[in-house]
């Protein structure tokens, strides 16, 4: 089993509209959102939920109010201001850190498991996809982006899937390195824009780093020659393959708001295209 990883420096490249074309075409795959932040997949995939997990990470103290003797360490000594003066936990702000607890002379403060989302095992018209949402105001996405990560391998083994498609984490931050793990290949969607550029060069350094062999499709081609041609340039000077380039087509964005892929709302024109870029990222995975 094989797994490929999409990634981009920042949303809005059209990452997930090519996951969603990859998708649909290729041998038995499970696909994976690791986008937790802002999952959007499932807007054309349309999952059937099937297992629905807590997601658990750290803990979230509380203070039993008639333990406590209003000595005020934990106030002081909270480093993210979450404790109010009435000494009530501010969960917005709290870090589960676990000093409180830590310094409670009292032995008010209890630790309970922190509940920061959920996680899905859902079927689609394409697969088993593996997606999640993180709850609002949390920040370990990082740890979410690993249990997704970890299920479609999982899922991708029980179902003898010959592919895993991961619709990677946008940035260069914890979460796509997160996204990576176990990456056979890494492609970059790059449009053709001085920052693209930029976030190409950056995700490019954190593969070269992890050792993950990677090829880039440029997207949006028609809407800036000069762009296109610095991507090329980079491409040819750190010898990175491109799997294929894709016009810049409201196309796109018509099988998004129809709820399908590129591929079965254009199958001659797009549909086509993606087919091509296909079979370029079969002969990297097989080389
Ligand atoms: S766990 Fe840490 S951040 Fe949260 S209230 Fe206690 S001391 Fe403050
Ligand atoms: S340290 Fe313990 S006893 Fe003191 S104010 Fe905080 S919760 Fe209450």
């Amino acid at each position: 089993m094989k797994q490929i990883v999409v990634i981009s420096g920042k949303g809005g490249t059209g990452k997930t509209s090519i996951v969603s074309a990859l998708s649909s075409i290729g041998p038995k795959k499970v696909l994976a959102d690791c986008d937790v932040d802002a999952a959007d997949l499932h807007l054309i995939l349309k999952p059937t939920i099937v297992e629905e997990h807590d997601f658990i990470s750290g803990e979230r103290p509380s203070i039993d109010l008639d333990i406590c003797t209003q000595c005020g360490l934990c106030i002081d000594n909270c480093n993210f201001e979450a404790i109010s003066d009435e000494f009530k936990i501010l969960p917005e702000k709290c870090e589960g850190c676990g000093v409180c607890s830590f310094v409670c002379p009292a032995g008010a403060v209890t630790e309970e498991p922190r509940n920061c989302g959920k996680w899905f095992k859902s079927s689609t018209r394409f697969g088993t996809l593996i997606h999640a949402a993180l709850g609002i105001g949390e920040e370990n996405s990082g740890k979410l982006v690993t249990t997704v990560r970890n299920a479609s391998t999982a899922a991708g083994e029980i179902e003898e899937a010959e592919i895993v498609i991961v619709d990677g984490s946008p940035g260069i931050g914890c979460p796509v390195i997160a996204s990576l793990t176990n990456a056979d290949l890494a492609v970059f969607v790059a449009e053709p824009t001085i920052t693209a550029l930029h976030d190409l060069k950056r995700v490019y350094k954190l593969t070269e780093h992890f050792k993950i062999p990677s090829m880039v499709i440029i997207n949006k081609c028609g809407i800036n020659a000069n762009q296109e041609n610095e991507i090329k340039v980079f491409c040819l000077e750190k010898e990175i393959s491109i799997a294929g380039e894709l016009p810049y087509d409201i196309g796109f964005t018509k099988a998004q708001i129809a709820g399908q892929s590129a591929v079965e709302y254009d199958p001659e024109g797009l549909g086509a295209k993606v087919e091509e870029i296909w079979k370029e990222l079969e002969k990297k995975l097989m080389a």
